[in-house]
């Protein structure tokens, strides 16, 4: 079996996410590629035993076979220096546990600061994981610096988007234009290496 994806393919993206659906829809449009979502096959989120972001992203990609497609899966998140890496794998269980998405910021920018540091960079990190029927798998690395600032601004985006900023930039990730974030995130730089690798029209 040829490990390719081509012009028309049906992927499946293993996520339960809507932010990153919506930015994995986006990214495929130009290669005219129809997208699934685990959703649309009543595939339920795996528990996220991993502990690492590839084994998550792996876990995740392995749930979505059963959709009988080729399956592209995603395990990301914020990784803020002062918190030694944390939040991290558990970026999206923090915003459970504190009860959203604009308390759980509160409690990193809080955490950073009882720590009497004046650093303030993070990072998002992605794996992106694709896996084939004949159990052929790889997994991609992405990421984008950038610092933490608070308050959180911006109606764009999504997660800890609105107190993120890239580096050089001045606006964060809640205010930059949705097309814009998509071709500079981790995100993206990760989809980009699988498309130099596997797409071929
Ligand atoms: P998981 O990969 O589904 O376990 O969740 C990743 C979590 O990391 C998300 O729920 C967000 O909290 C955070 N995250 C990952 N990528 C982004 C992003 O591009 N913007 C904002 N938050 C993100």
């Amino acid at each position: 079996m040829t490990h390719r994806i081509s012009k028309k393919e049906k992927i499946l993206i293993a996520t339960h996410n809507y932010g990153k659906a919506e930015e994995f829809r986006k990214l495929f449009q130009p290669y005219n590629i129809k997208t699934f979502l685990s959703s649309d096959f009543g595939i339920e989120e795996p528990e996220e035993t991993g502990l690492s972001f590839q084994e998550n992203s792996k876990l995740k990609a392995k749930s979505g076979l059963s959709s009988g497609l080729t399956v592209i899966s995603d395990d990301s998140g914020l990784c803020v220096s002062a918190l030694n890496g944390e939040p991290g794998i558990f970026s999206a269980r923090l915003a459970k546990k504190c009860g959203g998405w604009l308390e759980a910021m509160h409690n990193i920018y809080t955490r950073i600061l009882d720590t009497h540091t004046n650093d303030f960079s993070a990072k998002y990190f992605c794996c992106l994981t694709i896996a084939w029927q004949d159990g052929f798998m790889r997994s991609y690395l992405g990421e984008i610096k950038g610092i933490i600032k608070w308050p959180p601004v911006g109606e764009n985006g999504f997660g800890y988007d609105p107190f993120f900023y890239p580096k050089g930039s001045s606006v964060s990730f809640g205010q930059m234009q949705k097309t814009k974030k998509m071709t500079v995130d981790h995100r993206s730089i990760a989809f980009k290496k699988i498309i130099n690798n596997y797409y071929k029209d």
